[in-house]
């Protein structure tokens, strides 16, 4: 049963009650609805706790989908965790901190792609660093020309607003496609856009902070050469 991923909507809910619907054979709990955001995109899954109705905490390690069409989140319980009944009311409760962390990093990913316009191969969220790698055909980029770059764009405190396009309108529009490496999902009919008002455009499943002043000072720690035509950018939350 496919589960109602609360934090495409609602990126800052921090918990949601929910009912337990079935554990899998790896320990993965599954619940009717969810703030967990589950690892896909280069953004690692959530962290955090089910606490059941008595009080008693299950800490759980991560969230996964256990399907390849994405429907279907488990959360992952931590080692020796006790599994929750099924049919149990509990509340999902994410490690905010460690969210929010990943939020602002998420978001600034998308203002460095927008700095530099060139295809994506890949990249991850991380809590202390995050990168891009880029297909750029020539060297000579600058680490302190890019945050400035990107100071200006934090500093503008544009909104980050969603909204849902078609599986049509998205293949009649494949520039808006950055990244090559991760193609948006498609086949559930609709695809989610993340607008940067005035700076990016670009389908993404990941949170994001709402405004771009939520993201707070940011740099621009390493340039890396991964090959002829390939540089992996990393930054840091300052
Ligand atoms: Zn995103």
């Amino acid at each position: 049963m496919p589960t109602d991923c609360l934090f495409r909507d609602d990126a800052y809910l921090k918990d949601c009650s929910a009912t337990v619907l079935g554990i899998t054979d790896e320990g993965g709990v599954l619940l009717d609805r969810t703030v967990f955001y589950a690892t896909s995109g280069g953004q690692p899954g959530d962290r955090g706790a089910l606490v059941m109705a008595n009080g008693n905490k299950a800490p759980i390690a991560g969230a996964v989908y256990v399907d390849v069409a994405k429907a279907e989140i488990a959360h992952v319980l931590d080692g020796a965790a006790a599994r929750p009944e099924i049919g149990a009311s509990v509340t999902a409760r994410i490690d905010w901190t460690m969210r929010y962390a990943r939020m602002r990093m998420h978001t600034a990913l998308h203002l460095l792609s927008a700095v530099l316009p060139y295809p994506v191969t890949g990249g991850s969220v991380g809590d202390a660093e995050s990168r891009l790698d880029f297909d750029i055909p020539e060297a000579g980029l600058d680490k302190d020309e890019i945050t400035a770059k990107l100071a200006e764009m934090i500093a503008a405190d544009a909104e980050v607003r969603s909204r849902w396009i078609s599986d049509e309108e998205l293949a009649a529009n494949p520039s808006l496609v950055k990244t090559m490496s991760v193609k948006p999902p498609m086949g559930t009919g609709r695809v989610r856009l993340i607008e940067i008002v005035g700076f990016d455009l670009q389908p993404c499943g990941g949170t994001h902070v709402r405004r771009t002043s939520e993201i707070g000072a940011v740099r621009v720690t390493q340039i890396e050469k991964k090959g002829k035509l390939n540089r992996r950018v990393r930054i840091a939350l300052a």
